[in-house]
């Protein structure tokens, strides 16, 4: 019997977790997937938004400011990249202007610290190479990029570290409500039984929610499209540069990443499959025509890979956050759209008092550690401690990526901890490698050898990213050799 089941190991449901892990509690978390941030918090667009354009009084208002107040101390305690580069939201035209000048008013209701509205000598002297048709703009301090996909593993980690459990690849199919617990049964027909179950399935949070009886709100799937530049020709953007807001979201971006790469996107498209992360082929002049009105000189020619994510809209107009109205044991973490990664730590707050006001008994853990402790990224060390590194353990002086700098004793230790079946796509969200230039061209043969050596799992049952993307599909390891 757990005292909380969640279903989905986003970053949603993943800050859930840690936060009961600091509780005495029996906590278990579900994901259909083979890993963890497996869903819109492995695609975004990264950033730890302000918060100054939710709509004031809303739940995503309100979690967002939080939530961003609370990156700093939760990224220190998890290791996992933050940086404070500040936001501009650029104005092109006179009717731009109305809309910054209601962001601003819309971030000082919701309690943005730092706003500022900027002119056009301060905006360009803020961010070179602004397009010259940008006449000013929102700048807000507090906005911020961070790694969504570290941060979901850092957060599940510690909740891992701190006693709660994984089940991957256990696809939520049925929820029974019995009159003191919820029986959750999975496609492999494991049936777990929990006090209460929380509902953070992201895209297919309304069907999960359907489950356990609760069909109040439907979500349909919005996708996002980016073209991500290679790190060595992205030093042309310092800041998050939004554009004016349009009714379907926060527009298209040119941002940097914690990792020094550049991105523009995501573009803003309704479609009904809930699966389908492909990159539509006019989704790039989209991009590269939007994105150019921010910045002209684009790398345009130096992309290194397009991806897409699925935003979770909800039709109630903003997150779906507390107990459930129909079914007492349940609990919700729904609608999770954007701004839901910088409101997560905000948002596992919310959940955990409403699980405490459903009747969870909520007592101390002495054991709990916030903090996830890891060795420096080789990548990230000086010559000195490289040298020390490699005198410790020669596996770090075996380079795996040589595009990111991965050495061979950081993808063990990435193996050897992750909650589920590692596969050659669970090891790049935790090390990095292939994730360069070349996209795992040379090292995925080498990281799959070092699967097969740290696991047993036979090269031929080695897959890309769970399920059925396997690699070497049909052939042993004796003929790959030959
Ligand atoms: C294009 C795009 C850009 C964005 N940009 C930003 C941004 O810059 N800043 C920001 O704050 N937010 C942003 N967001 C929003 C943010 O990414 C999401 O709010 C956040 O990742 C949602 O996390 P989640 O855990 O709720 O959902 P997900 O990460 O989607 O996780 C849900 C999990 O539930 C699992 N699941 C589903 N059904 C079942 C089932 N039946 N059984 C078991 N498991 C199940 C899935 O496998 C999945 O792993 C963006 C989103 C998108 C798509």
């Amino acid at each position: 019997m757990y005292d909380v089941l969640i279903v989905g190991g986003g970053v949603t449901g993943c800050a859930i977790a840690r936060a009961l892990s600091r509780y005495r509690l029996k906590v278990a978390v579900l994901d259909g997937a083979a890993d963890v941030a497996m869903g819109a918090s492995r695609a975004n667009s990264a950033i730890v938004h302000a918060g100054y354009d939710c709509e004031p009084g809303s739940k995503m208002a309100r979690l967002n400011v939080r939530g961003n107040a609370m990156f700093d101390q939760l990224c220190q305690e998890l290791d996992v990249p933050l940086k404070r580069v500040g936001s501009l939201v650029l104005g092109f035209s006179q009717q731009d202007g109305k809309s910054l000048e209601r962001l601003y008013q819309n971030g000082l209701a919701n309690g943005v610290p730092g706003l500022r509205l900027l002119s056009a000598e301060e905006t360009h002297a803020m961010q070179p190479g602004l397009s010259d048709k940008v006449l000013g703009a929102l700048y807000a301090p507090t906005g911020g990029i961070t790694c969504p996909y570290e941060l979901t593993c850092a957060l599940a980690k510690n909740a891992m570290d701190n006693g709660v459990e994984f089940y991957l690849g256990s696809p939520v199919r049925s929820i029974a409500t019995l009159a003191d617990a919820v029986e959750v049964e999975t496609e492999e027909q494991v049936l777990l039984r929990g006090r209460y179950v929380v509902n953070a399935a992201g895209v297919h949070a309304d069907e999960v929610s359907a489950l356990a009886g609760d069909a109040s709100f439907h979500i349909r799937p919005r996708k996002g499209e980016y073209i991500l530049f290679d790190r060595a020709v992205s030093d042309f953007v310092q800041m998050v540069l939004f554009q004016a807001p349009t009714a379907m979201g926060k527009g298209i971006l040119v941002a940097p990443t914690v990792d020094g790469n550049a991105y523009i996107g995501p573009t803003a498209f309704n479609q009904d499959d809930k699966e389908d992360v492909s990159v539509r082929p006019e989704a790039l002049d989209e991009l590269k025509a939007t994105a150019a009105l921010s910045i002209p000189n684009l790398p345009l020619s130096k992309p290194i890979t397009l991806f897409a994510g699925l935003r979770a809209v909800a039709d109630t107009g903003d997150f779906v956050i507390g107990r459930s109205e129909k079914n007492p044991r349940l609990v919700q973490a729904a609608g999770i759209c954007s701004p839901g990664l910088s409101s997560a730590p905000a948002i596992a707050e919310e959940v955990v008092a409403s699980l405490a006001e459903a009747g969870l008994v909520l007592e101390e853990n002495p054991a709990y550690s916030p903090l996830r402790k890891r060795k420096k990224r080789f990548r990230h060390m000086s010559p000195q401690e490289k040298a020390q590194a490699i005198a410790e353990n020669p596996a770090y002086g075996r380079i795996i990526c040589r595009c990111e700098t991965v050495p061979e004793a950081e993808i063990v230790e990435a193996i050897r901890e992750m909650p589920g079946v590692p596969s050659v796509d669970a090891v790049k969200r935790r090390t990095r490698a292939g994730m360069g230039r070349c996209q795992g061209g040379f090292c995925m043969p080498r990281v799959m050898e070092l699967i097969e050596r740290e696991t047993n799992i036979p090269m031929d049952q080695i897959t890309k990213n769970g399920g059925g993307s396997r690699i070497c599909v049909g052939v042993t390891r004796g003929e790959a050799k030959q």
